[in-house]
């Protein structure tokens, strides 16, 4: 299993990333996992749009997956005809709210994807093992561990301190969690994350590595890398965009 960070940039795109995405490659089978503004020309350094198996949304804000409706034209408007169908797993309400945001009765999302309602709990999509919990988030929210060939990642999405976080995360290989917020008072509660918090969770997991995504512009990454090296002690990184997690050799 190899993930690929496409892209990382937090609540809307940054100059240097689109929103989150993130492709998971087991050689034979690929899954995005979420598709925020941008993502959908960025995914295509990585893989063409016509290779993936698999789409997963984390939720229906739309930096995680607002580019679902350029893929549906991509899908539907293929000059060498329709494409098939691909499997989407998000949240309840997922194609609705896709299609009412494409705005089209025609060749829409239910054309291009095949939309099933994620749940809490372990399913299979392929060759990948998913284990989804709610996140601690305004909308309906899931965390995703996502196991192959004996590796494990975790994904915090968007969230707010929970322990579901810990307990997708208990021991994976890496937690890519979200850092929204820099240390400082009177932050909104049960929305997003520090980076000293995404450091407390990896800490309490115990996982081997942290990576730190959903970074938002507006901050200075490098104090936001600081603040998480205080309260984590293993292997700390930031989120850029073609970033490999996993080396093929692991997978
Ligand atoms: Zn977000
Ligand atoms: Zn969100």
């Amino acid at each position: 299993m190899q993930v690929t960070i496409v892209g990382w940039s937090g609540s809307f795109p940054g100059p240097d990333s689109p929103a989150s995405c993130y492709l998971i490659d087991t050689g034979d089978f690929r899954m995005v996992l979420d598709l925020g503004n941008g993502a959908v020309g960025a995914l295509q350094n990585y893989s063409g749009l016509a290779d993936v198996d698999a789409i997963c949304l984390s939720h229906l804000h739309s930096d995680h997956c607002i580019d679902m409706l350029g893929y549906s034209v991509f899908q539907n408007y293929h000059p060498d005809g329709p494409r098939p169908k691909i499997p989407v797993y998000g949240p309840a309400g997922t194609q609705d709210r896709l299609a009412r945001a494409l705005g089209t009765e025609h060749l829409g999302i239910a054309d291009a994807f095949d939309v099933t309602t994620l749940a809490p709990g372990t399913i299979e999509i392929g060759p990948l093992r998913l284990t989804m919990a709610h996140m601690n988030h305004p909308v309906e929210t899931f965390g995703f561990r996502i196991e192959h060939a004996g590796k494990a990642l975790a994904y915090s999405a968007d969230t707010g301190p929970t322990d579901e976080l810990v307990r997708l995360a208990a021991c994976a290989d890496v937690l890519l969690s979200e850092a929204s917020f820099v240390d400082g008072p009177d932050l909104p509660p049960d929305l997003h994350l520090t980076a000293r918090q995404a450091a407390e969770h990896a800490a309490r997991a115990g996982v081997g590595e942290l990576v730190l995504t959903h970074l938002v512009a507006w901050n200075d990454l490098r104090v936001s890398l600081a603040q998480a090296s205080e309260a984590f002690g293993g292997s700390l990184r930031l989120a850029r965009s073609g970033l490999r997690l996993f080396a093929p050799a692991d997978s």
